[in-house]
């Protein structure tokens, strides 16, 4: 018999899950409360523009080499364009231009450093120590100061705080920097401008996101590797103690045992399968929940939900992430994507510009008349509290004083999406409330990209996750190696020059 393992959630974590089962002879089992796939990063259609769009953009890094990996095992990863200039805008409107220079690591960036014309020489000079600092601190000796106090206490000046280390982080991270674990800030310059060349470099999807789920499911369905399904939401895990009573009845005592095993209540259990809201159930030796942290616990029986994992992800917050779009009548720029420094919107995606030519069914089908825009406000809380309207609003006029034919242009539609949980917030010390993906109940991980894998919540955490997850199932049955892929190379100088 080959081991059946369910996988509840069908994010990018459950299906990373499935991809590294399924290709080692698992039976796999993918079950998804909603009517499509890929969880936070998914597409639905617009009924105006009868169009499917994401629910925001989504980006990777040349660095996010488990998601870059996971694209190409699932044969999804030409509907990806590498980005190798990126485009940074003043709120003068002068445009700032970013590409590695023929130079060793890490100095290939120096060059559009240098040039970057919000910042002054002396800016330049500090943020270039800064970094520098950064690069060399042991984030575990300062685990509860926030990385805005580090750059005040680095003599980082107000203007490189703003005007760079802000831009950089509130896109990677969906934080401000008050919110920010040292370590996580260093992560992100370190594994994307410091280690490796192409660690910056951005990959973009050219087509909508579920084109990208459904290819991946078809190629399943058509080799049978993995049971796909949708609208099959999980009411609760089935579990069994060794004498068989199912722990899915069980409810919490009011009053706990004062026996030893009241401290751990889950232990002697054992997961057996799954029990859908339909009321179908569905055994397993293995069952891997993938499902959002503030969800996990909710699908667990009584005993299994004082898991320390389940306990401590309750003490992680979240942050939230909108996306405005917009149609104009026209084309604003022909740029395909860029970074504002300053100001309300942070990027702006030119989707138009981006799926020219790509696999595109909607857009392949009929005449396109409009020119889609998506602008990227993370860390959006102040977007959240107020009127829709007033964002978009705000949103154009940004855009027209940088290029005037926005002002120009008929606005032919808009909307505005706000993900209120979009991700983890990665604030100080956040490291020690991520549960790992084993827990001690047999038959039961975790993953998610809440759960700890060295990387903020992300498309290449979920993937990560997924994969630490895939290895506690096939360590249950033989040896394996870790299924996740190595970072990138640090190059010899970075080794040299700061120790990395
Ligand atoms: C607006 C926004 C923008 C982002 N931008 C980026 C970006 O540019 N780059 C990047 O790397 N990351 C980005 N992220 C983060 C990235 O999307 C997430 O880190 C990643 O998708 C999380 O995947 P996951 O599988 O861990 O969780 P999820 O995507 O949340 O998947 C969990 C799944 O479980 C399902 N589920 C829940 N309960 C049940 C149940 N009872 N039964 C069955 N299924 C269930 C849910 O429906 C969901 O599909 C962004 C996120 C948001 C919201």
């Amino acid at each position: 018999m080959r081991e059946r393992v369910v996988i509840v959630g069908g994010g990018l974590a459950g299906l990373a899950a499935a991809a590294a089962l399924a290709e080692r002879g698992f039976a796999v089992t993918l079950l998804e409360s909603r009517p499509r796939w890929g969880g936070r990063a998914s597409s639905f259609v617009d009924q105006t523009t009868d169009e499917p769009i994401d629910n925001c953009q989504h980006v990777a890094l040349g660095c996010c080499t488990n998601f870059l990996h996971f694209c190409r095992s699932v044969r999804i990863e030409r509907f990806f364009h590498r980005e190798q200039r990126l485009t940074f805008i003043g709120t003068d409107g002068a445009a700032s231009t970013f590409s590695s220079a023929p130079l060793p690591a890490p100095f290939h960036l120096f060059p559009s450093f240098a040039r970057l014309h919000f910042l002054s020489w002396h800016d330049k000079w500090r943020l270039a120590w800064g970094l520098r600092a950064l690069a060399r601190v042991d984030a575990s000796t300062c685990q509860d100061e926030s990385f805005l106090d580090w750059l005040n206490r680095h003599g980082q000046p107000p203007a490189v705080i703003e005007r760079f280390w802000h831009v950089v982080l509130v896109s990677a991270l969906s934080e401000t920097l008050d919110r920010i674990d040292i370590g996580h800030a260093r992560k992100v310059f370190v594994d994307s401008f410091l280690r490796n060349r192409r660690g910056w470099e951005v990959w973009l999807p050219t087509a909508s996101l579920d084109l990208l789920y459904e290819t991946v499911v078809e190629g399943w369905r058509a080799s049978r590797a993995v049971t796909c399904r949708l609208q099959a939401g999980v009411e609760t895990l089935i579990a069994e103690r060794s004498d068989s009573q199912p722990a899915a009845l069980v409810e919490p005592t009011a009053e706990p045992a004062r026996d030893p095993a009241a401290a751990m209540p889950w232990s002697g259990w054992q997961v057996t399968g799954v029990q859908l809201r339909s009321g179908e159930r569905i055994a397993a030796e293995h069952v891997i929940v993938a499902v959002p942290q503030f969800m996990a616990g909710d699908l667990l029986p009584a005993p299994l939900r004082s898991l320390p994992g389940i306990v401590d992800a309750a003490r992680l917050q979240t942050a939230p992430i909108s996306s405005v779009h917009l149609w104009f009548d026209r084309p604003i720029t022909p740029l395909r994507h860029a970074t504002f420094v300053g100001g309300l919107s942070q990027w702006l995606f030119n989707r138009s510009a981006i799926r020219e030519g790509a696999a595109n069914r909607a857009a392949a089908n009929r005449e396109v008349t409009t020119c889609y825009y998506q602008i990227v406000i993370s860390a959006s809380r102040e977007v959240a509290a107020r009127p829709q309207a007033e964002t978009i609003r705000a949103v154009v006029a940004e855009l027209a004083a940088i290029w005037p034919a926005a002002g120009e242009a008929q606005l032919v539609h808009s909307r505005l999406i706000t993900e209120h949980t979009a991700v983890v917030s990665m604030l100080p010390g956040v490291d020690r409330w991520r549960s790992g993906q084993a827990t001690p109940v047999a038959g039961l991980s975790f993953a998610g990209d809440w759960t700890q894998t060295g990387w903020p919540g992300t498309m290449e955490g979920a993937v990560r996750s997924g994969y630490l997850a895939a290895e506690t199932v096939v360590r249950r049955y033989e040896r394996c190696e870790s299924l996740v892929q190595p970072d990138l190379p640090t190059a010899l100088l970075p080794r040299w020059l700061l120790g990395l």
